[in-house]
């Protein structure tokens, strides 16, 4: 084991991946800081998502409103380019059921198993990254492992024209690192109670709150039935090639849950992006 005392170039590039990949792992034991983006974990590698652990906090000072809101977030940062210059954004208005087109959809299967987790206030939105294995989908046989779950205020995709109060986003990466999103849209109801356990304390701040046992799959609807498309983070810097698989049924959460993510959260919702050639198709979940 012991070390040449001249490194060789191949030496010192396998360090510095090393060194770089124990910085992200880091960042990903600390769960949600100020760099943090909703919909991108920190462990992914994709272009122009070059060291999020680098960024200072002046350069991740996007928001939803104002010179720093949805309209102007390419201007804020060269990486963030593709939010204007991309032609597969999310999230979409997606057609009521009868209108979906009648392509040929992904076989989905999930999953899930209880977990630990660390809930944590990003700066955006309140997300909960899944401390050990809690299980993942599997899309047209390709697995992804769940990495976090988040919501946003009101939905960000909308049914035929129409936001519900909440979006679940469940974020999975397969071991290429792409990534694959199950949206869920909920509504003020009292049947489910998946998002009061998940949120019963909401972290304020620096502070993080561990949520011990928690079965992701609770937070999806009975009819696992989804709308499939190519898409986008939905957050800065907005990087394409993400698959979106949108729940046609929606979930419910008690008005207090909602309520307590609005006041912690604010308006979290990126605005509708045109489908260009895009046409979601509906799948139905297998078995
Ligand atoms: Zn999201």
């Amino acid at each position: 084991m012991a070390s040449s005392p001249v490194a060789s170039p191949r030496t010192l590039r396998m360090t510095t991946q090393a060194a770089a990949a124990a910085a992200v792992l880091l960042v990903a034991a600390c769960g949600g800081t100020e760099d943090s983006t909703a919909d991108a974990p920190a462990t992914v590698d994709t272009p122009g998502l070059k060291e999020p652990e680098a960024e200072s906090p002046e350069e991740s000072s996007w928001s939803y409103e104002g010179e720093t809101g949805p309209a102007n977030w390419a201007e804020l940062e060269a990486d963030y380019a593709t939010c204007a210059a991309g032609e597969r954004q999310s999230p979409v208005d997606l057609p009521a059921p009868a209108d979906a087109a009648q392509g040929e959809a992904a076989v989905v299967t999930y999953d899930y198993q209880p977990a630990a987790y660390e809930v944590v206030d990003t700066g955006h939105t309140i997300q909960a990254d899944a401390g050990s294995s809690a299980g993942g989908i599997t899309v047209a046989g390709e697995d992804y492992e769940l990495l976090q779950f988040h919501a946003h205020a009101p939905s960000e995709h909308a049914f035929a024209g129409e936001r519900t109060d909440l979006e679940v986003h469940l974020v999975h990466q397969n071991a290429a690192g792409e990534l694959a999103v199950v949206g869920v849209l909920v509504e003020e109801g009292e049947s489910s109670s998946a998002l009061a356990e998940a949120w019963a304390d909401l972290p304020t701040g620096e502070q993080t709150v561990s949520v011990a046992d928690f079965d992701a799959g609770t937070l999806l609807p009975e009819d696992r039935t989804t709308y499939q498309y190519e898409g986008s983070l939905t957050t800065p810097p907005c990087t394409e090639g993400v698959q979106w698989l949108v729940m046609q049924e929606t979930a419910t959460a008690p008005a207090e849950v909602i309520t307590g993510f609005e006041e912690a959260v604010g308006e979290s919702a990126r605005p509708l992006q045109p489908l260009n050639e895009r046409e979601p198709v509906l799948g139905q979940p297998a078995g």
